[in-house]
């Protein structure tokens, strides 16, 4: 393994979703649904491999379809309009928009200001490209950006920011103003910025304000979502970007050289997917807003400081209360102890210290697994 990968051997998902099927224990860790999503959209994909569509690789951006779907998607949910040929293109999941974007826009040694915690693969794609992160911590209990430090911390070397609302693993969405201010920042130092909004569906307070709306920003925005939390099928990997023609060609070119395209079939499903009435997003939004709801509450009777999600499927809280110290020995302890596995935000941070007894519970399970690990935590 070479010096930029250095210390990221194996992803904090994989190792916990490997202890949870060793132990046998309810997976709280992985964000990944126990139910599929809509019959229909599955029906698309199996008739998309029976008709014989998409078999063969298909069209290096994406099939016509999809980002046509994509483009009416921005228009229908921010009124952002997209050409559907020049300025949006297909990835294999959001995680290959990251890299690919990351890859085609920065220069080695280059800086990046990212949200910390962040995501795991911003830090091992930023490393990859050569480039330094920057992280601006987002601090409890708020788990808010301070906005003067993203000031102070954009130097000459400073080429983007990378933002993500709402946010894994705080579940923070930015509010207008903060928007604003990220925005007035990128222009006055004429950054790039690279929005990951695979949660853009699951803002439960406020709703999702996209940062390429806002005025100087679509011409600098790359802008990244995914079919796999809003469909709840993880597993098909079918992502996008849309930007301005100049920067998705340089998205592409990156693409091209990773995957070449992403899996055919499974496009003209999430075709027929992004265009689901509105009664589908709501139901969505209101049936996790009621699992969150449901967590929340058993963690904090648990015993858990809970810090309540905006967004995402994710519960950050903080063991401390429970006379623990560090995530990663809970985390590692907690399927011998109690049967139920949970990721340590830990993992996330260059700051470990501001971490280090946060731990992430997701909740998009079924309300009786919910209910079962729940329990199992009581008696921690
Ligand atoms: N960004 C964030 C913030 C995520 O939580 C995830 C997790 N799925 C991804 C990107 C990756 O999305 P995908 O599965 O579409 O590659
Ligand atoms: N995005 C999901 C999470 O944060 C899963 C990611 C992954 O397995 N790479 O849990």
């Amino acid at each position: 393994l070479n010096r930029r990968l250095a210390g990221m051997g194996t992803t904090i998902f994989a190792e916990m979703s490997a202890l949870a099927t060793a132990t046998g224990s309810i997976n709280l860790g992985q964000g990944f649904p126990d139910t599929d999503g809509p019959r229909e959209i599955a029906e698309a994909a199996a008739r998309a491999v029976l008709e014989g569509r998409g078999n063969q690789y298909p069209p290096g951006p994406g099939i016509p379809e999809l980002r046509t779907a994509v483009a009416e998607h921005q228009q229908r949910f921010y009124g952002l309009s997209y050409h559907p040929d020049t300025e949006v293109l297909v990835t294999a999941g959001a995680t290959e928009a990251i890299a690919a974007a990351l890859l085609a826009l920065l220069e080695p040694g280059d800086e990046v200001i990212a949200f910390e915690p962040f995501y795991d693969s911003y830090a091992a794609c930023i490393a990859m490209a050569g480039a330094t992160r920057v992280p601006l911590t987002l601090r409890q209990p708020a788990f808010r950006p301070d906005l003067d430090e993203l000031r102070s911390l954009i130097t000459p070397r400073t080429r983007l920011l990378l933002i993500n609302t709402p946010h894994n693993p705080t579940g923070t969405v930015l509010h207008p103003d903060e928007l604003a201010a990220i925005a007035a920042l990128a222009v006055e130092h004429d950054l790039l910025v690279i929005t990951d909004e695979v949660y853009e569906h699951l803002v439960f307070t406020g709703g999702h304000h996209p940062i390429a709306a806002l005025p100087g920003m679509r011409e600098r925005t790359v802008a990244i979502s995914s079919a796999g939390k809003t469909f709840s099928f993880t597993g098909w990997k079918v992502g996008w970007v849309t930007a301005a023609p100049e920067l998705v060609a340089a998205v592409r070119t990156a693409k091209q050289y990773l995957t070449y395209v992403s899996a055919g079939p499974f496009q003209y499903a999430v075709a027929e997917a992004l265009r689901l009435p509105a009664s589908y997003f709501e139901q969505f939004r209101a049936d996790l807003r009621r699992k969150r709801d449901l967590l929340a509450t058993g963690l904090a009777d648990a015993g858990f400081g809970v810090h309540e999600p905006e967004g995402t499927y994710f519960i950050t809280t903080d063991i401390t209360p429970l006379g623990e110290k560090d995530g990663i020995e809970f985390c590692r302890a907690l399927p011998e102890r109690c049967g139920v596995v949970a990721i340590p935000n830990q993992v996330f941070y260059d700051n470990t210290e501001a971490g280090r007894s946060l731990v992430r519970f997701t909740f998009c399970k079924k309300d009786e697994v919910l209910l079962t690990a729940v329990e199992r935590l009581r008696r921690l």
